[in-house]
């Protein structure tokens, strides 16, 4: 039984070539990641990513000290065999942080693949699907460039898109649909507020929005308001979708039980990890409630932790938003290009997420690390 021997961390700020403007905030020039590198006693490595996000789930510096402070003293040395005793420990040994959580799962799972020789969906269940349909966001506050994105994804076979609303204005979001639908009418049409809208005002505009029919309209107002989502949700006769309202499984158990939409988005780094973003699916299924494969800003080691989770996990219907790597980073860290074809995320066979990081780049990237 292979015990880990050591444990590297990272913050890394990769350059993006766009701004994004969401409901809750925007991001520009550059993201700020952590990852993290594990060693077993035979000398494989298994990776993970903290995909932070400052104003939706916590900062970069957090996930790295809760790696490398408060998580390490749990891992290094201990049984690869024990990770779920492992992962109970680290999930108490600093509240909150999230995103470090998942990382470490990540990690932890890759290692064991490697070793053992299966996939990672291997190791959650097995696999129920081999490839992903894709979304990507259209963010951008300069409308013609995500014009221009639109005719590039269309090139490209993606077919689902999307749409950042409650950013600046009622009457652009308005502006944008109508031309989205007019000029692409083959896309499967999105909405994401990330809680931009007033609550005064929010049943209103919503009402406006359902009626270009978009396939769902997610989170509308901030996250802690279920009251509200559940009248909205009663108002339309478009799905809502939940997710910043739902982080963990504990998050579903509340708004299955206050009926606060029809579907939810499922992240790798809001619920701890890829076990517990497979709790939330089931818990959603079992009450009725569809399930979207949602992302942070994240790298493609990110990315192919949530596409193992999702090929595991049938309640995923909806597809995924792992677009990043593809169409926002200026440079991604895979030694490999993240697996998209088609419009359509490929889950990879390999052992572990079946694509390394390129140690190189990381280093590149880094603005501080640690680890022995
Ligand atoms: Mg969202």
């Amino acid at each position: 039984m292979q015990q880990i021997t050591h444990m590297h961390v990272w913050h890394i700020q990769l350059p993006v070539n766009a701004r994004r403007d969401h409901g809750i905030g925007s991001v520009e020039h550059s993201v700020d990641l952590v990852i993290l590198r594990l060693r077993a006693e035979d000398g494989t490595e298994g990776w993970g990513e903290a995909s932070s996000w400052s104003v939706f789930t916590g900062s970069a510096e957090a996930s790295f000290a809760a790696i490398d402070r408060y998580i390490r003293p749990h891992v290094v040395g201990r049984p690869l065999a024990d990770r779920a005793a492992i992962l109970a420990d680290a999930r108490y040994a600093v509240a909150h942080c999230t995103e470090a959580k998942a990382a470490l799962e990540t990690a932890l799972l890759d290692l064991q693949g490697r070793i053992s020789g299966l996939p990672v969906w291997a190791l959650l269940g097995g696999r129920c699907r081999s490839t992903i349909p894709l979304s990507c966001s259209i963010a951008d506050p300069d409308f013609d460039k995500d014009l221009a994105l639109m005719a590039r994804l269309r090139d490209d076979g993606v077919r689902i898109i999307k749409l950042k609303t409650g950013f600046k204005d009622h009457a652009f979001d308005i502006l944008r649909l109508e031309r989205l639908r007019a000029d692409f009418p083959e896309f499967d049409i999105r909405v994401d507020y990330n809680q931009g809208l007033h609550p005064d005002t929010a049943l209103s505009q919503v009402r406006d929005v359902a009626g270009f029919a978009p396939t769902f309209i997610e989170q509308p107002v901030k996250a802690h308001l279920f009251d509200l989502m559940a009248r909205i949700r009663d108002d339309i006769n478009v799905p809502l979708l939940a997710d910043e309202s739902v982080f963990g499984p504990e998050d579903m158990g509340r708004a299955i039980q206050e009926r606060i939409a029809d579907g939810v988005s499922i992240k790798v780094m809001k619920a701890g990890g890829l076990t517990r973003a497979q709790t939330v699916a089931r818990m959603a299924g079992a009450a009725g409630l569809t399930a979207y494969g949602g992302d942070m800003f994240e790298a493609g080691l990110a990315h192919l932790a949530g596409t193992h989770m999702i090929a595991a996990t049938p309640e995923i219907t909806l597809g995924c938003e792992f677009y990043q790597a593809s169409y926002f980073l200026v440079q991604d860290i895979l030694a490999d290009p993240f697996p998209v074809k088609d419009g359509e995320v490929i889950v990879p066979d390999g052992p572990g997420l079946g694509i390394s990081p390129d140690p190189d780049k990381v280093a590149h990237y880094a603005i501080q690390r640690s680890g022995t």
